[in-house]
């Protein structure tokens, strides 16, 4: 029997890597998207899995939708990936990110409750979470001192998940994320938009890239592996919380430096602007990934400086001059 599983944020950045992986182990996936009017299917037709998927629209704040849904589908797994995902727009949105981020993850968990179905659900938790961080690396155990909006939204919901599964014995795991980028990425995020940028200058579309605060350092690893580390989470005999990281940190600054070495660019270019800093930052954060390597078995073991050379092809690949 074909397992079925229900993806939300399907047209994001992991929610297309998801699918395909999922497709490949035989899983019959039903991606939800908030407007099918607009729905961007972008991410899906460069993986060539859009019509392979159901698309099923979706408002995660509408309860009456998503139960409708729930009982049409009966899913085996819930992966929530949707969310207002930027930490900078939610310094400017710090209702509707904390709205929507958690709302979402408490109204999926209550169809749950209530159908009393087995349903194995993972939530998209975030390192952004433990923010202040008093000793590094992260672990699963450390207390959480969100630094923004979003931040809070995430822990928010991590609390929520935690709560049901305490409660009511929900099988919910909460992956916590560290920073994780591929071609697919939104341009609106640091490491896609270095990259762009960096091609419009070779290409002479603009002449600068400018940066916010880039004497930060964070944990970036490579989003296509770390989509096999969700579905581990739902495989195994009990519910529990993993770090999905790297386990090292890098300065945005060198990030830069090495992107403008491998494509011949002046350090000229770069303009940093306090404009763009954020109110509150995180000097520094990694995570430890024992946990998850030892009870998923996950691998990984890349550097980001091999995840940018993968990144660097990939988008010279396909620039469109
Ligand atoms: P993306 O931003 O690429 O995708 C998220 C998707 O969520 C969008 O495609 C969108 O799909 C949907 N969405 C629902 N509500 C909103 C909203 N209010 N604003 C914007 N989009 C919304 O995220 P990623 O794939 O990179 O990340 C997946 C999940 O993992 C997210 O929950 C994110 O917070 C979390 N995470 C990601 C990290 C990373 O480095 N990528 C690090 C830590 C956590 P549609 O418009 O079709 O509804």
């Amino acid at each position: 029997m074909k397992k079925t599983a229900i993806i939300t944020g399907i047209t994001g950045q992991d929610g297309a890597y998801l699918a395909k992986f999922l497709l490949k182990k035989n899983y019959r996936v039903i991606g939800l998207t908030r407007g099918y009017s607009n729905y961007n299917n972008k991410n899906l037709s460069y993986l060539e899995i859009s019509e392979l998927i159901e698309i099923e629209e979706c408002d995660l704040l509408d309860f009456s939708s998503l139960f409708k849904l729930m009982l049409k589908y009966q899913p085996d797994e819930f992966y929530n990936l949707a969310a207002q995902s930027s930490v900078s727009l939610s310094f400017e949105q710090p209702i509707g990110t904390i709205n929507y981020n958690t709302h979402s993850v408490l109204s999926i968990l209550e169809c749950i409750r209530i159908l009393g179905y087995s349903t194995k659900f993972y939530q998209a938790s975030s390192s952004e979470m433990y923010g202040k961080v008093k000793n590094l690396p992260v672990n699963e155990d450390m207390p959480l001192h969100p630094l923004s909006p979003y931040a809070i939204s995430k822990a928010s919901a991590y609390w929520i998940l935690t709560n049901y599964r305490e409660s009511y014995g929900i099988y919910g795991v909460n992956g916590v994320l560290f920073n994780h980028e591929s071609y697919l990425r939104s341009p609106n995020f640091f490491i896609k938009k270095v990259l762009k940028t960096s091609l419009d200058i070779i290409h002479k579309k603009t002449d600068k890239l400018i940066v916010g605060n880039i004497d930060i350092k964070r944990d970036f690893g490579y989003a296509k592996d770390y989509v096999k580390a969700m579905y581990l989470s739902l495989q195994q005999n009990n519910p529990d919380d993993y770090l999905i990281c790297s386990g090292q940190s890098l300065f945005l600054r060198d990030i830069i430096y090495y992107v403008f070495e491998k494509l011949n660019i002046s350090k000229s270019k770069l303009f940093e602007d306090s404009k763009l800093f954020r109110p509150t930052e995180i000097e520094d954060i990694y995570g430890d990934n024992t946990k998850a390597k030892k009870q998923l078995g996950w691998e990984y073991n890349k550097t980001f400086y091999d995840v940018l050379d993968i990144l660097i092809d990939e988008e010279i690949k396909n620039y469109i001059i």
